[in-house]
């Protein structure tokens, strides 16, 4: 196997070998399981290369062959069965987490995407970076803890309700956790080493892209994730790649002023459209006490007739979609967070006061709906984002990756 591996080492063969085994890889991680046949079509290269590159990423123990079971074969060419390729799931995993106000979340996820085991806990209350890493690298040991002994980490995931540079690992301004610049990569890495590559991202942006790949909307270009909780946040995807803006702080749609006159925001401003639809809105809407915030979804029962006042959130939120639909022209609004509870109470308000706000044009397209992955979208695209170096390059990844447990616990 080494052999192989260093053939053609520095040359472009070996650049587009590599280039090649990142992309099946790609493939067969959305996909969470492809024939021979259909990596053929899809790479546009000849059956032995495919076979070839397949043989290694099994050598490299991050896929499985098999042949299907009998009546799901699928023929090819002369009619020989194709074999199946899925990813080892077991093999190779990443750590995700999501850093909410009020709890944080933690996942092991395989690569495939398959959530293979979770844990959540309280956010500290004073919402301290220290503090709070303190208890995240306790999550993330746990975790590991969880982990088969050969089975390796790859990477590390963060879901941030925030403003975030992920190449410079900082938070530049989430206003429900009280950050300004605080650099979450270098905490964390102060704690665990550097032995596992860590990346950051807004809950939003990762709800979306975990929504566009296995998602509400697969195969859709064009699309709006809604994250609601204390603050509401906007993932947008344009001619199917993420929208970030010049340094990607775009997407801050909670934000906009919707009414002038309304409360103080917790960024500083009056009448942001979060304080009107998100969750302490959505709380005094129902009464919702504020120390029972962590059973609102109970004051949201979906055969329960809504409060005036819950109606009338429901016409602000349509609002809103109406001039996102303006703007953005999306195919999909998925509302995530709070809004999964608060929508299907609301939907007539909602609709109505879109078609009221919107371009009748857009809004003909825009289909509004929950999210298929339920609570789980920014977590699954924090997953996602951990997954990024092995999936740019497994070969590189996977030989300095070790065993999950000696990669964090001791450290
Ligand atoms: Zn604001």
């Amino acid at each position: 196997m080494a052999d192989r591996r260093r053939r053609g080492t520095g040359t472009n063969q070996e650049a587009v070998r590599r280039h090649n085994l990142a992309t099946l890889l790609g493939h067969v991680h959305r996909s969470g399981g492809v024939s021979r046949a259909q990596l053929t079509e899809l790479m546009g290269l000849n059956r032995s290369t495919i076979a070839d590159l397949v043989r290694e990423l099994e050598d490299l123990e991050v896929v499985t062959q098999s042949t299907p079971e009998a009546g799901t074969i699928q023929r090819v060419g002369a009619g020989r069965p194709s074999i199946d390729v899925k990813p080892a799931a077991d093999s190779v995993f990443v750590l995700a987490a999501e850093l909410g106000v009020d709890t944080m979340d933690v996942a092991r996820v395989g690569l495939g995407g398959q959530p293979l085991d979770r844990m959540s806990a309280t956010t500290p209350t004073n919402r301290d970076p220290d503090a709070l890493v303190d208890t995240l690298v306790d999550m993330l040991r746990a975790m590991l803890k969880t982990a088969d002994d050969r089975s390796r980490l790859v990477g590390i995931g963060m879901a941030v309700p925030g403003v975030v540079t992920d190449s410079a690992g900082l938070v530049r301004f989430a206003p429900n956790l009280g950050w300004t610049d605080v650099a979450l990569t270098s905490v964390l890495e102060s704690r665990i080493g550097r032995r596992v590559p860590v990346h950051i991202g807004n809950d939003a942006e990762l709800g979306a892209l975990a929504e566009h790949t296995r998602g509400a909307a697969r195969h859709m270009n064009n699309l709006i994730y809604m994250s609601c909780d204390v603050g509401v946040g906007g993932g947008v995807i344009v001619a199917g790649a993420p929208m970030m803006g010049a340094s990607g702080y775009a997407g801050e749609i909670g934000h906009q002023v919707f009414n002038p006159n309304g409360q103080t925001c917790r960024c500083g401003n009056v009448g942001c459209w979060e304080t009107e639809i998100g969750s302490h809105a959505v709380a005094e809407a129902v009464g919702c006490p504020s120390s029972e915030m962590h059973r609102l979804a109970e004051y949201l029962q979906p055969d329960s007739e809504p409060p005036a006042r819950l109606r009338a959130l429901g016409h602000s939120l349509g609002l809103g979609l109406g001039g996102l639909v303006n703007v953005f022209n999306p195919e999909m609004i998925i509302l995530g967070g709070v809004l999964r509870w608060v929508f299907p109470l609301v939907r007539e308000d909602v609709l109505e006061a879109l078609s009221e706000w919107a371009l009748a044009a857009p809004a003909e397209q825009a289909q509004i709906v929950l999210p298929a992955l339920g609570g789980d979208s920014s977590i699954i695209g924090a997953a996602e984002l951990g997954f990024t170096d092995v999936l740019h390059d497994p070969v590189e990844v996977l030989a300095a990756s070790t065993g999950a447990t000696a990669t964090i616990i001791g450290a």
